[in-house]
């Protein structure tokens, strides 16, 4: 049944503005999906269901009392790597577990100052390190249009708690596809944001170089909207670019008429492609072109070598930043013998999974003296020639447009034996996030067995406005994005 969880942002915050729903009515509304669906698909690993009450409440009497903030009374999830005052913040790791941070993550502060309800944290790969949220130490996430399905990963939790109704809105993390991947399993939009375009400060890091937070949301216009309510510089992450903030939803509605659309052909030719993911592909493809776009076929040659660079960079530089886990100072800490070597040991041992050990073990490794040259140098040059690639083809066109994932959502259990061909799902999304540039998926249609498809935009640095257009006059020309899963 479709309740006021199913609605939309921008339409829930007319329907406030207008008096005709509360804040806490509509929180509620949210809080009884999660009661009748969560058990089913366990999104979050942390629901502050009286806190997001009285938040509520609160924002019904500051809109009562005149105030106008961009998300007063909007109930929205978090994933668990982003730091929240006061509420435990795990990455999905046991090594975390009882850590609550003192301090709210850049984001996190301009939710609340914006008057979001923040609901809780949302289940995810440990540490952000996976596909399919399988990796978390708290159990699975199930994709709510199927639940035999992953949701994707890593920001599975959020993606499917907004997918089903059981937030109206989410933050994610991508790396190298965790906000654009679960966004298209779960069939609803994921935007990535330039690199350096929203604050990681409070982010728990996974790979600096790469982390950038995203909002996850059921149309391009929420999207925009939290986009402009989470950018902007930050004086505590000197990578935060100091570009002015536009107010992303105005002009969304400009049209993509004599837009350059570049399709890559490296994203097409022999990379895995589902029937379904290639047919929804083509049919987008002839939409755009209707709606005025001319379509460029172009080239992104060094896409084949993007997962390897891909797993030097981010192994290398998640080997140093997992380091501070340690038992010391975050979290818990197993010392069940005697030294400080053996705490560290039985603490990480026990602490940390599989995933999150194999990637310590590989970074490490490409970092040592005899190794580092060959493979951490080589894959930074192999990341400059990608970049370099774009740059090329931004020259040709304006934005570039593919699929998100060469498949619709994999089963639970599918590929979780097998790292390397759950490696293989961030082909096309990690290409993108090596080159720091704006991305975000777009719903485009369903496999035969029902399961959602997504649709990959790209755009040049900083150009998230040009970004949004795209993506929003395509979504008005194919409401995709209007189905929903249901599950009661
Ligand atoms: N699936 C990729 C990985 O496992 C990307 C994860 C992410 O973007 N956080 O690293």
């Amino acid at each position: 049944m479709s309740t006021l969880a199913d609605l939309t942002i921008h339409e829930a915050l007319d329907l406030l503005d207008s008096r005709e729903i509360s804040a806490f009515e509509l929180t509620q509304a949210v809080l009884s999906r999660v009661a009748a669906t969560e058990d089913r698909v366990h999104a979050y690993l942390n629901l502050d269901a009286e806190g997001a009450l009285a938040q509520a409440a609160k924002a019904d009497k500051e809109r009562l009392s005149g105030l106008q903030a961009a998300l007063l009374g909007i109930p929205i999830a978090v994933k668990d790597n982003i730091s929240t005052q006061g509420i435990e913040t795990t990455c999905g790791s046991k090594i975390l577990k009882g850590y609550i941070p003192p301090f709210d993550a850049t984001a996190i502060k301009h939710l609340k100052d914006a008057g979001a309800v923040i609901l809780g944290k949302t289940n995810q790969d440990e540490f952000a390190m996976g596909s399919s949220t399988e990796n978390s130490g708290y159990g699975v996430t199930h994709n709510p249009w199927n639940l035999d399905r992953v949701p994707g990963g890593s920001s599975g939790g959020s993606a499917a708690a907004v997918s089903v109704g059981e937030a109206l809105g989410a933050l994610g993390t991508d790396t190298g596809g965790s906000v654009r991947q679960p966004a298209a399993f779960c069939g609803i939009v994921g935007l990535r944001p330039s690199y350096g375009r929203i604050s990681r400060y409070g982010l728990i890091a996974f790979a600096s170089s790469l982390d950038q937070i995203g909002p996850l949301t059921r149309d391009v216009e929420d999207a925009a909207l939290l986009l402009s309510v989470l950018a902007g510089a930050d004086p505590r992450d000197s990578t935060c670019r100091p570009n002015p903030v536009p107010t992303y939803t105005e002009g969304l509605d400009t049209g993509i008429k004599g837009l350059r659309i570049g399709i890559p052909t490296d994203y097409l030719a022999g990379q895995g492609i589902q029937p379904a993911v290639a047919k929804a592909l083509k049919e987008a493809l002839a939409c755009l072109e209707e709606a005025g776009a001319e379509l460029v076929e172009l080239r992104l040659p060094h896409t084949q070598y993007g997962i390897a660079t891909y797993y030097l960079i981010a192994t290398a530089e998640a080997s140093t930043n997992l380091a501070r886990f340690d038992g010391v100072r975050y979290g818990i800490r197993i010392a069940e013998e005697g030294t400080l070597e053996q705490m560290y040991a039985q603490t990480r041992g026990q602490g940390l999974g599989e995933e999150v050990k194999r990637r310590i073990m590989l970074g490490t490794y490409t970092l040592s003296a005899g190794y580092y040259d060959a493979y951490y140098i080589k894959a930074q040059k192999v990341r400059t020639l990608i970049k370099q690639d774009f740059d090329q083809a931004f020259e040709q066109v304006d934005i570039l447009v593919g699929p998100t994932t060469p498949t619709t959502a994999f089963k639970l259990g599918e590929h979780i034996t097998d790292p390397l061909q759950m490696y293989l799902e961030d082909i096309f999304t990690i290409p993108p996030a090596l080159a720091g540039i704006p991305c975000m998926s777009v719903p485009c249609g369903f496999d035969a067995e029902g399961l959602p498809v997504g649709l990959q935009f790209m755009a040049p640095p900083m150009e998230e406005a040009q970004l949004l257009k795209a993506a929003y006059a395509y979504e008005k020309m194919t409401r995709w994005n209007k189905r929903r899963p249901v599950l009661c």
